[in-house]
């Protein structure tokens, strides 16, 4: 026989049905019954046995179903798992119906404490009496403990002759319309909540599926929810060890434990997001996938306000990238104020229906009529002080209620913590970006260091390598007799001919150049590409445009000043440091020549 079950699955429920050999499904539907009690039957002749008889309201379904494979007076044994009305409270009428002096109610003790109170004539077999097991004409049974899997004297039975289980509550689920088959492993989304609410406990659960899973298990017909396939089996087992049970032990009759379920199975997201990722694109992303299953939430944009007063927008259109913006109106009003300052905005404004006040967090607000969005406030713990929100745009329909409150109050902390390291990241990185700024640049000059130049020009170097017409000059410049100047007008003076000349060598190159303060007073220009063909022109007009312009100092005189220049061609290969050596010897020779010169 299949023990996938296949041939089941469109099986007409109004009848008897063999799930495995001389296993019989005689079950009831009950139309508008999550619970769906199921009944089997195992026919072994005149020592037939039948398992969880079912509730008084289902039991005359069971009876014509039974009727199908066998006659009723065919059942010796009665197994009740445990004692729930479902499962018990159809034993009278069989205690009526059956007139076998052999009947006997197979049970556990503790089971027994409860059932004895039906005050039926037939006696009671102990499954602890009997070893456990179970002999039948063609098998032997045997009865599985799982105390507290949801009564303390639990038990389940296993068939090893066919492998089913008949598994009680374990394995049990809610169906909103009732399938005798697990089709496939979205089927766990009936277990989930089924175990998350009736199992006291995680550890419980385990060691019963642990109990089951010593057997070598092929179908699981559990009381409830659906019958498990073979092929299901393994997948339902796994699922079920890590599932959080007793979560909703305090929960109200009129819940919904769906929708209890999926909000757990957030909260548990949340969680594990946060100790997965470190990254606050990360963090944003997994989080508006959480939130976006319980809400319609359209886009969440993040505000935080940086050391410098500036303020960061971080939102999902950019991917997160991070820019300081001017902000909203709204965002720019709140963010720094208190959690005192906070609330009293808060504070329902008679003219206008809303904000709606959520505990003391959050509040919602209409936007222009089109939709609502939730402004969620990061206090930092220091000092209570707003330093980040968050908005979340919901849809207009979306109803906020306590578990929606629920979900976003959650994401609350989560968010803080990963807005307060994106700060502090952010932070670092614009200090390093000013700490290399200050590196690359000459802060009398603001020319290039020669720090940066090693730099970018092994760069143009090695393209210049690569390509012949990519090619890189150097021009050195010095100011010609500049200690003079030093000596005779002081030395801010002389500091101001140096910006100076900074200045004009600025104006005389091109964007893509560089002008590099080499050392005291002497730069070195590096031209690179087309305009290092016209090194010497360059070079030509940098010397004019020094001698023409007039040095203004504090004094309020205008020197002339002069510079030398020697400028060299890079040949390919050449090292950095050779090429800088030959321009310097160019320059050499334009001071020995008579200065105010330019020398190649
Ligand atoms: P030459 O025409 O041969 O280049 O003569 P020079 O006087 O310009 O050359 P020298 O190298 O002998 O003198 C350079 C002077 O520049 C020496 C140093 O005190 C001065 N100096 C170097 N750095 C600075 C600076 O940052 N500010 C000022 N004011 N002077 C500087
Ligand atoms: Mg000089
Ligand atoms: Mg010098």
């Amino acid at each position: 026989m299949d023990t996938n079950l296949t041939h089941l699955e469109h099986a007409d429920t109004d009848h008897a049905l063999e799930i495995a050999p001389r296993v019989w499904w005689v079950g009831h539907v009950l139309p508008d019954d999550v619970f769906q009690c199921h009944v089997y039957l195992l026919e072994q002749g005149n020592q037939s046995v039948l398992f969880d008889p079912g509730s008084r309201l289902t039991f005359s379904g069971t009876l014509r179903k039974i009727e199908e494979v066998i006659p009723f007076t065919h059942i010796r044994y009665f197994v009740c798992h445990h004692q729930d009305p479902d499962i018990a409270a159809a034993m009278p009428l069989i205690d009526e119906l059956t007139d076998r002096p052999d009947a006997v109610l197979v049970t556990h003790w503790r089971t027994r404490a409860l059932l004895k109170h039906y005050g039926l004539k037939m006696p009671f077999w102990l499954v602890e009496e009997h070893d456990w097991r179970l002999t039948l004409e063609d098998r032997e049974l045997e009865f599985i403990f799982t105390p507290y899997a949801h009564f303390p004297g639990a038990i389940a039975t296993f068939d090893p002759s066919t492998g089913v289980v008949f598994s009680s509550d374990l394995f049990g689920g809610f169906t909103e319309r009732p399938t005798l088959i697990a089709k496939d492993e979205s089927h766990f989304e009936a277990l989930r909540p089924f175990h998350e609410h009736y199992m006291p406990s995680r550890d419980i659960l385990d060691f019963a599926l642990s109990q089951i899973d010593r057997h070598p298990v092929k179908v699981i017909a559990p009381q409830h929810g659906s019958i498990i396939p073979e092929r299901l089996v393994p997948f339902m087992i796994d699922k079920l060890r890590h599932l959080d049970c007793g979560i909703y032990l305090f929960a109200r009759e009129n819940t919904d434990i769906l929708r209890l379920s999926r909000l757990n199975e957030t909260l548990r997201e949340i969680t594990q997001t946060m100790l997965l990722y470190r990254d606050f694109r990360d963090i944003a992303e997994r989080l508006f996938e959480v939130v976006a299953r319980n809400l319609p939430v359209e886009r969440i944009d993040y505000y935080a306000r940086l050391d410098d007063g500036t303020i960061l927008s971080l939102s999902q259109e950019t991917r997160y990238s991070g820019f300081t913006v001017d902000p909203l109106p709204e965002i720019a009003a709140i963010l720094g104020t208190t959690r005192t300052q906070w609330l009293a905005t808060l504070r329902p404004d008679p003219a206008k229906a809303e904000p709606v006040l959520f505990g003391d967090a959050f509040c919602t607000r209409m936007r222009g009529g089109s939709g609502q969005v939730v402004t969620l406030p990061l206090f930092s713990p220091q000092d209570d002080v707003m330093q980040a929100a968050a908005l979340i745009y919901i849809g207009t329909s979306a109803r906020i209620g306590p578990e929606e409150t629920h979900v976003i109050e959650q994401i609350m902390m989560p968010l803080q913590v990963a807005l307060e390291r994106e700060v502090i990241y952010r932070s670092i990185e614009s200090e390093r970006k000013k700490a290399y700024q200050r590196s690359i640049r000459d802060s009398l000059t603001g020319l290039f260091t020669r720090f940066y130049m090693l730099d970018v020009m092994q760069r143009h170097c090695s393209i210049h390598d690569r390509n012949e017409s990519a090619p890189v000059a150097a021009i050195m410049v010095d100011v010609d007799h500049f200690k003079r100047i030093n000596d005779t007008y002081g030395h801010a003076a002389g500091d101001e001919v140096l910006k100076q000349v900074a200045q004009v060598l600025r104006e005389s190159i091109r964007e893509t150049d560089i002008p590099v303060r080499f050392g005291g007073e002497e730069f070195i220009l590096f031209l690179v590409g087309a305009s290092a063909f016209g090194a010497r022109d360059y070079a030509e007009r940098i010397r004019s445009a020094v001698e023409r312009h007039a040095f203004a100092i504090d004094s309020g005189q205008r020197l002339a000043v002069t510079v030398s220049l020697g400028a060299a061609m890079r040949q390919q290969y050449e090292q950095l440091d050779e090429l800088i050596r030959r321009a310097d010897g160019a320059l050499y020779r334009a001071k020995q020549n008579g200065r105010n010169r330019v020398e190649l």
